[in-house]
């Protein structure tokens, strides 16, 4: 049975389409609301490949999201899988006792040809206070030695916590391809994830009037190792912040981006969708 959708939503108009297609790396493509997800997914697919943004990363957060996920990459071709649990997740598994049989479930999944990372892992110090930073840590190593192990890119959640994701990555060794998703740092901590190897991926939040420091990490980005995502349905770029995020949005950002950089937009996507192929560990089938 198809699963029930609300794609009627009042979606903004899309954008004027991108000279050359980029990939939205991550996003949330089972979000629900009332009972039903807020874009069916074809209909994502449809409305993002119209504008350029041929391919996306679904992105799962817990056991369940992380089996959809790989679920919705086996039936989409223009769609990988990305599964962990969230960060925020931990605490509350590890107080139940059942953690480690979450990471075994994940770390299946992790196998799934149509999975190319493993995230979002990682550390949140905003929404889990210091009781849960010990499951956190303990979540965040094992899912790095996931991707070490199956050959997978590791996709990075950091929230307030720059430090101590740095430290358990250089403890645990920096997978060859790693991704620091929504990059939320300023230029000293771009710094610090560019010479680690790390691609920083742009959300919405680049294009806010006070992401100022955010701006001057992009400024010391190079082009190899920018890539662009929604966090749909989180994070919606100008002009339509505060409103339902979605991939066919992701032109807003890259021309914000393009223009704050000083590069053509070609330049800048055909940049994007190359490093996002070596990010994620080989290009896949786009959406026409
Ligand atoms: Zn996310």
């Amino acid at each position: 049975m198809p699963e029930a959708t609300t794609s009627e939503w009042p979606w903004p108009e899309a954008p004027e389409p991108l000279p050359s297609p980029v990939v939205d790396n991550h996003c949330h493509l089972d979000h629900r609301i009332r009972g039903g997800l807020l874009i069916d997914v074809d209909d994502a697919i449809a409305r993002a490949a119209a504008v350029g943004v041929t391919r996306i990363v679904q992105v799962g957060c817990d056991v369940e999201g992380s089996r959809w996920a790989e679920r919705t990459a086996a039936e989409h071709p223009s769609i990988v899988a990305a599964v962990a649990l969230h960060p925020n997740e931990a605490p509350d598994l590890a107080e139940a006792g059942t953690l480690d049989a979450a990471l075994e479930e994940i770390e299946t999944l992790a196998r799934s040809e149509h999975v190319r990372a493993i995230g979002e892992t990682g550390l949140d110090y905003f929404r889990t206070g210091p009781e849960g930073r010990d499951a956190q840590h303990h979540s965040f190593r094992r899912h790095i030695r996931m991707a070490h192990r199956h050959d997978r890119t590791l996709v990075i959640q950091d929230r307030d916590a720059h430090d101590d994701v740095l430290r358990l990555l250089d403890d645990e060794g920096v997978p060859p391809r790693t991704v620091l998703h929504c990059f939320s740092g300023d230029a000293a901590f771009a710094r610090e994830c560019l010479e680690r190897g790390a691609y920083l991926s742009f959300a919405g939040t680049v294009t806010f009037k006070n992401a100022e420091p955010l701006r001057e990490a992009l400024a010391v980005t190079p082009l190899e190792r920018i890539l662009v995502e929604t966090d749909a349905p989180f994070l919606t770029p100008m002009p339509h912040r505060g409103k339902p995020n979605a991939s066919f949005l992701v032109p807003h950002t890259v021309r914000f981006i393009a223009d704050f950089l000083g590069v053509s937009l070609v330049e800048l996507c055909r940049h994007v969708d190359a490093s996002t192929d070596r990010a994620f560990g080989g290009s896949w089938e786009p959406a026409t």
